[in-house]
């Protein structure tokens, strides 16, 4: 199919006028997002939509009209509730959509299958045109391919669309940005199905008490049944993984910025005011402050991810969960198909070294100036006590359970270090547990500095929760002396573990601080102090 791209001018929105009276499909703008229209009342031209979008059938559709009065006129509700009335007058025409009991005249196809029908009235003036000029109303999911950020270009639905619709009408971008807040009135209290930059607030301002439905900040369970079927669904996902950090600014851009200085292919996307200090490529989405800006901007955004060459995995700034950024955050969680990682409250040292070259002697002289060490040997010991790690050990390495059920420790240890494949995935299982074994116990010790006491810090990729890094140096013969001595083992032995190892120089380039160890413990204990006094007392 050959795609006409319209504009908005009176000629070409009676053309899409006359292809939607025909059964056809028009992308058209709106004050909120691109939405894919066709004739709410044809059932096979309805069909069409979930057709050219690859939408569930079971996820319904939104009906807009121009006016108030059509709703009636056209018998699309059952009964228009008070506080329906009430929520048009303060919101419509605008980004709002009300759920209401069904009119007969509303194909199942629209609804998929409920006795419910969504309606809005967009204040866009070319959707406004074109539904008064088709005089018809028009079913209008958003013009995406189903999954991908909704669009809010003519650009965007021409990326999706081209070819399996009728037509585009470019009337520039949109200027919400994200799709309108539904709300259901069938329900003893008005529940938010989907939040939108009409905040909750401003509705209780109007209707009095408003529920947030669980599927909006939560993951449904699987046995949950979605109120709004649209809610379940991973939604709004470029190709790269997204995931969400929580924390303080700070936190954020020093988490991305190590990412990338182990990893070019992660990208960030963040606030304005965070781009000068990140490293990565980043695709930025407004001001901090200015929550309408970053809706306006945010699914532009979540497509640009892909432009960028190469990235993977792209680390977003986790939004307030209040006002408009309800309406964010319920976007973002989806794209990053819930992933949130927590970024640490407290200021985070990390301590790693090469082995044998007395980074244990530096985390006991630390602890005696009175800083909390978390040890990520004792919490890799916890994490494969962990029933969902031990399953996924199993499923790895063959049954490595003992009678009692608690781990073979020795079992997975022969298995993972037979060969660096299996060690990889001993590390992909576990690190993620360990890293947030020790986070969880950095928050919950007394303080507000704590150290990271591993000796893979980076290769956990727990070196990204660390506010600054000591790496723990020494000359490799005084190393090879040390740990054929404390750990009983062959000089071959001790040279195989030493050259698994990353080397000085990578130590040197990514550590924030360097200890050389290869003096007296005297001079150790010297070398610790300064450090501190600088690191701790500032
Ligand atoms: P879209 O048109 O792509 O913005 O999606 C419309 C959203 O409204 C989806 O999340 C739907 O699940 C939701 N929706 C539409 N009609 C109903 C309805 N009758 N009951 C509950 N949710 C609905
Ligand atoms: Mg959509």
């Amino acid at each position: 199919m050959n795609t006409l791209h319209l504009t908005n001018t009176t000629e070409d929105i009676n053309s899409a006028a006359a292809i939607l009276r025909d059964g056809g499909l028009v992308a058209m703008p709106t004050e909120t997002v691109y939405g894919l229209a066709a004739d709410a009342l044809n059932g096979e031209a309805v069909r069409r939509i979930f057709e050219a979008k690859g939408r569930p059938m079971d996820n319904p559709l939104i009906v807009h009209v121009a006016d108030f009065s059509d709703i009636e006129r056209l018998h699309l509700v059952a009964e228009i509730p008070d506080k329906a009335v009430k929520l048009a007058k303060a919101f419509w025409p605008g980004p709002l959509t009300v759920i209401m009991k069904k009119g007969g005249v509303i194909p199942d196809e629209v609804s998929a299958g409920l006795d419910t029908v969504a309606i809005r009235i967009p204040s866009h003036p070319t959707a406004q045109a074109l539904i008064k000029t088709s005089a018809l109303a028009l079913a209008a999911p958003s013009a995406n391919t189903s999954g991908k950020p909704s669009p809010t270009t003519a650009q965007h639905v021409i990326d999706d669309m081209d070819g399996r619709i009728e037509a585009v009408l470019d009337g520039g971008a949109c200027s919400v940005g994200v799709e309108s807040t539904v709300i259901t009135l069938v329900a003893d209290t008005p529940r938010i199905l989907r939040p939108g930059i009409i905040t909750r607030e401003e509705i209780e301002a109007v209707i009095g008490a408003v529920e947030v439905d669980k599927a909006v900040l939560h993951q449904l369970e699987s046995n949950e049944k979605a109120s709004s079927p649209g809610m379940k669904y991973k939604h709004y996902a470029p190709r790269a993984r997204v995931i969400l950090l929580r924390g303080e600014d700070e936190k954020y851009i020093r988490f991305v910025n190590r990412k990338y200085a182990r990893d070019k292919s992660v990208a960030a996307m963040c606030y304005d005011e965070d781009k000068p200090q990140i490293n990565a490529p980043c695709i930025t989405i407004g001001s901090a402050d200015n929550e309408k800006a970053q809706a306006q901007a945010l699914f532009d955004a979540l497509r640009a991810v892909d432009e960028i060459g190469g990235v993977t995995t792209v680390y977003a700034h986790c939004p307030s969960v209040t006002g408009v950024g309800m309406a964010l955050y319920n976007r973002l969680i989806r794209a990053a198909a819930f992933e949130v990682i927590d970024l640490p409250t407290k200021r985070i040292i990390g301590l790693t070294g090469q082995t044998g070259a007395g980074k244990s002697e530096v985390a006991k002289l630390l602890k005696d100036r009175g800083l909390p060490i978390v040890s990520a040997d004792a919490a890799a010991r916890q994490a494969v006590e962990d029933s969902e790690v031990k399953a996924m050990l199993c499923a790895a390495f063959g049954d490595v359970l003992k009678a009692d059920g608690s781990l073979d420790r020795r079992r997975v240890a022969e298995i993972a270090f037979s060969a660096p494949g299996r060690t990889a995935v001993l590390n992909a299982i576990t690190h993620p547990r360990i890293a947030r074994i020790m986070f969880e116990e950095a928050e919950r010790l007394d303080g507000d500095t704590v150290v990271f006491d591993a000796s893979q810090l980076y290769e956990s990729g727990e070196d990204a929760y660390c506010d600054r890094v000591i790496g723990v140096l020494a000359d490799p013969g005084l190393r090879l002396a040390r740990i054929t001595e404390r750990d009983g083992i062959t000089r071959e032995e001790a040279m195989r573990r030493m050259s698994a190892q990353f080397s000085e120089e990578f130590f040197i380039a990514n550590c924030d601080d360097i200890l050389y160890n290869n003096g007296s413990a005297e001079e150790l204990q010297t070398s610790v102090k300064e450090l501190y006094e600088r690191l701790v007392r500032g």
